[in-house]
């Protein structure tokens, strides 16, 4: 009789420990999408469900007219790849600005990394992401200096053999819909630029100092177009602002603001379904090692 008692106090006492482990073991329902905030634990749960897909929001510290803050880039591209992260989980790597951008050396605040540490600090920080299980990297381009930078990075992605592909998602804006655009000029700090800023960050907007200066073109250059410098930017812009930023409005920011948490929503979604880029790699790397064995 005692032993049954026995028996039978040490299963319930299995049953309680069990059930006081499970709320532990078990993952939370809802998982940040910051890389920052997640458990060790959470994080291998956010790799899981994520499928391997991470984010790498690019941004830059740079001038961005008399209005906007130096981060801009860096703030909008967070907001919008982190929107899009809590639609399609994906988990996204913390604030990433070390990019291109010598053309504002001659601005405050500009940090303008050399363009070895570019290349090698970007390298060794997928290279990282995919050790951890990012086996998808889509690096969100929020920066206009970097597209060539970008391109670049994931074409010498081919010089030696990598267990992850690093996707690049380079569009902010969309050609065409929503309010329709009172500039014409409107590259850097102008018009769509200080309007999404208004959607992410208002309260770092100095709207009424946006006429301080002037984004125009100033053409002090006499190439034919399809001869490139690196100085054409400073020669047309030289106050690193290109357009008017008092044109904005929060209309046509929510509305390119909603474009572009969309299209990187897609762009998760086309990644996790990719299942070929990877495949294509390894073929390619392996037909690399031996190119006269390759046959047509
Ligand atoms: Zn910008």
């Amino acid at each position: 009789m005692i032993r049954t008692r026995v028996m039978v106090l040490s299963v319930l006492l299995m049953i309680m420990n069990a059930a006081h482990l499970l709320p532990a073991q078990a993952a939370p329902a809802k998982l940040s999408v910051h890389w920052e905030e997640l458990t060790a634990a959470d994080f291998r749960e956010g790799i899981h469900r994520a499928q391997g897909t991470c984010l790498l929001p690019f941004g830059i510290l740079e001038k961005h007219g008399p209005h906007l803050p130096l981060g801009t880039d860096l703030l909008d591209v967070r907001y919008a790849s982190l929107h899009a992260a809590e639609q399609e989980y994906a988990v996204v790597l913390p604030e990433y600005y070390f990019g291109q951008i010598a053309e504002a050396r001659h601005e405050p605040g500009t940090m303008a990394y050399s363009r070895d540490l570019q290349l090698a600090l970007l390298q060794e920080t997928t290279d990282e992401m995919a050790r951890n299980g990012c086996k998808k990297i889509v690096i969100v381009n929020g920066h206009g200096g970097n597209e060539s930078l970008l391109p670049y990075f994931a074409q010498t992605q081919l010089n030696k053999p990598h267990d992850y592909v690093a996707y690049v998602f380079d569009k902010r804006s969309p050609e065409t819909g929503g309010p329709p655009k009172k500039t014409s000029m409107d590259m850097h700090a102008g018009e769509s630029e200080t309007s999404k800023m208004m959607i992410a960050r208002p309260d770092v907007v100095h709207i009424d100092r946006a006429a301080n200066e002037s984004g125009a073109d100033q053409h002090r250059q006499n190439l034919p177009e399809d001869v490139y410098t690196g100085i054409w930017w400073y020669a047309r812009f030289p106050n690193h602002y290109s357009g008017d930023g008092s044109a904005a409005t929060q209309a046509l920011g929510k509305f390119q603001m909603d474009w572009w948490i969309d299209a990187i929503v897609k762009s998760i979604r086309a990644v996790k379904a990719d299942d070929v880029s990877l495949k294509l790699q390894n073929e390619f790397y392996e037909k690399s090692k031996h190119p006269l064995d390759t046959q047509p």
